[in-house]
């Protein structure tokens, strides 16, 4: 048995194929691939806008500017993500201010969401965590009341459902956020995407992945007709997808609903393989939502939190790799240097202790998804 990470991509000879057949073509960066791949996108999830980009924290980056994030501004996030969900406030001056999440999801809980709303609240982030989607009424109903935008990071949640509305076509959110790292559900090596409704936040995003540089005559500040004209409005970044990214992000997104029934088929088969365990408690795995499993996150029972070292170390040297998704962002050094202190949001924390994420990809055989199920509850039986 080869050893098995915790997540990894799925690349195939059509593929391949795909990224060869851009290399001939006559683009190289942004061009006819990175538009087609951004209408596949749209059909996909329909959304009416999107923008590929570089990364996922790019799309991030873009969205928080395009809806407007001024410096000294506020944005509540989760600390339980990726870092790249509150970076992307910094880099524009703004502050992030964490909520704490759901011990049985992970994610945001919007009960506690509206005492951490200021004047300068400008934004909520939440994150789907896992592939299971926040509670995004809630949030949206939060969000109209107090006239704050709602950016969903829905980097884990690519294919998910959310009351029967598919993650990215905006009932909820006014931006949704993807990412196409290689552990994500689709792969472009990296690159990520930003879906919207608003033709303005489109617009704005689209000019700030290209140095804030626009084409459009209609736009244009100093009325110049020339062909060759070009108007820098705004400070932006270069923040383009190559068309050999978007070729294969072309390709794999043809197989993304298999992707995700593989990746179900896997968290239904730990699920029952788990049920009866005494270690471990899983994520719940939402009511009224389609699950998307980037991740298949177990937690540990609190008192046995403290051995969980001991299990990574079993669990790899038996070839099961796992992962621990996430310390919670503001207790990284560069965020307790910036004031945030320890204990801010506590059931992060705990979950922090608890959690582990186990092997989940589609190219994993039954053989290997049975071999982890029953490695991982041998290996509790005898470190705990
Ligand atoms: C992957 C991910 C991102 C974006 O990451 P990139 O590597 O920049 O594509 C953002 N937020 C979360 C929660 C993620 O998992």
């Amino acid at each position: 048995m080869k050893y098995i990470p915790y997540g990894r991509q799925t690349i195939d000879s059509s593929d391949v194929e795909a990224v060869v057949s851009a290399l001939q073509s006559d683009y190289l960066t942004q061009g006819p691939a990175v538009e087609q791949f951004e209408q596949a996108l749209s059909a996909y999830t329909s959304a009416q806008h999107t923008v590929v980009f570089n990364s996922g924290t790019a799309a991030l980056h873009a969205s928080y500017f395009a809806l407007g994030l001024q410096p000294g501004d506020e944005i509540i996030t989760t600390p339980i993500t990726f870092a790249a969900t509150a970076n992307a406030a910094l880099y524009l001056g703004a502050k992030p201010v964490f909520c704490d999440i759901i011990p049985e999801t992970g994610c945001m809980d919007p009960t506690l969401v509206e005492r951490l709303i200021t004047p300068k609240t400008r934004l909520i982030a939440p994150v789907d965590y896992a592939g299971l989607p926040s509670n995004l009424s809630k949030l949206a109903d939060i969000a109209k009341n107090h006239d704050i935008k709602i950016v969903e990071d829905a980097c884990h949640a690519l294919g998910a459902h959310y009351q029967e509305k598919q993650i990215g076509e905006g009932t909820y959110s006014d931006c949704t956020i993807f990412s196409f790292h290689p552990v994500k559900h689709i792969t472009t090596g990296e690159g990520g995407a930003l879906q919207t409704n608003d033709s303005q936040v489109f617009e704005k995003a689209m000019q700030f992945r290209s140095h804030g540089i626009t084409k459009n005559p209609e736009s244009y500040i100093n009325k110049v007709s020339s062909p060759w004209y070009h108007e820098m409005q705004f400070l932006g970044f270069n923040y383009r997808l190559t068309e050999i990214q978007a070729a294969l992000g072309i390709s794999q997104l043809k197989k993304l609903e298999g992707f995700l029934a593989r990746r179900q088929a896997i968290a239904k088969y730990y699920t029952e393989a788990f049920s009866q365990n005494q270690y471990f408690e899983l994520q719940y795995s939402g009511d009224g939502v389609v699950h998307a499993y980037h991740l298949f996150a177990i937690l540990l029972r609190p008192e046995l939190s403290n051995k969980k070292n001991k299990l990574v170390a079993k669990l790899h040297e038996r070839k099961v790799g796992s992962q621990v998704h996430y310390i919670p962002v503001y207790l990284h050094p560069y965020y307790q240097e910036l004031g945030y202190t320890k204990g801010l949001c506590p059931q992060a924390e705990l979950f922090y202790e608890r959690q582990l994420s186990l092997p989940i990809f589609p190219s994993m055989t039954d053989s290997e998804v049975e071999y982890v199920a029953k490695t991982v509850l041998d290996t509790c039986k005898k470190v705990f």
